[in-house]
């Protein structure tokens, strides 16, 4: 066995927390699941106040919620103009629906107590890439961000272990829309093109654990 050279390891201060993470994400077994780890001026304590870690979320953990792209009665903030409606619904209740609602309910909530000129970065972590749909969904979720903290002051990332950066699957005639009664093929991709490898070496573990990160934006 080799050891990964120390130049080669990532410097993120947060890897420990996102290693974490996607190896509490594992033990949940199959399925699709993810969370979000929030920090305030890079704050690592997870206390709740300055930073906060989401629960892990499966699917069909939320309905029509503020990250659906489902609800047209949201002025502006439906599929339209980022994906297909069929690509909006089949995903509407994917985790990182709920997720997100999830890390924007507590930012909403605490956002008062945040220093002038705070910064936040936000790193949703899952065991697959996210699909079409949700990366819809953090572009979305990102604009909100700025809005917010304004431009220059965000960070949001998506974080997964799959074997591959990235893979495309078709859903053939699967896809039924329920008020045209139409079918369609529906092609989604699970990840990003052009995420990097991050690699940590946990202390003490004989083996180093590895991940992909792409920022959105
Ligand atoms: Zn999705």
């Amino acid at each position: 066995m080799t050891e990964t050279p120390p130049e080669a390891l990532t410097s993120d201060p947060a890897a420990p927390q996102i290693a974490q993470s996607l190896a509490e994400i594992r033990v949940k077994g199959r399925g699709l699941f993810s969370r979000a780890l929030v920090m305030v001026n890079g704050d690592l304590s997870f206390d709740e106040e300055h930073s906060y870690r989401t629960p892990i979320a499966g699917a069909r953990s939320g309905g029509t919620t503020r990250y659906s792209l489902a609800e047209s009665k949201d002025d502006g903030r439906g599929y339209q103009g980022r994906v297909d409606k069929a690509q909006a619904r089949m995903s509407k209740q994917d985790s990182e629906v709920a997720v997100l609602q999830e890390t924007w309910d507590w930012i909403e909530a605490l956002h008062s107590s945040f220093p002038d000129g705070a910064h936040i970065r936000v790193v949703v972590v899952g065991n697959i890439g996210p699909c079409t749909g949700c990366k819809a969904r953090l572009e979305l979720f990102r604009q909100d961000l700025i809005g917010l903290f304004g431009a220059g002051r965000v960070i949001v990332e998506s974080v997964y272990d799959t074997k591959q950066m990235f893979m495309t699957k078709n859903y053939e005639e699967k896809y039924e829309d329920y008020e045209t009664g139409t079918t369609s093929t529906v092609s989604t991709t699970y990840g990003y093109e052009f995420a990097t490898v991050e690699t940590y070496q946990p202390p003490n573990a004989p083996q180093s654990v590895s991940y992909w990160l792409y920022q959105v934006g």
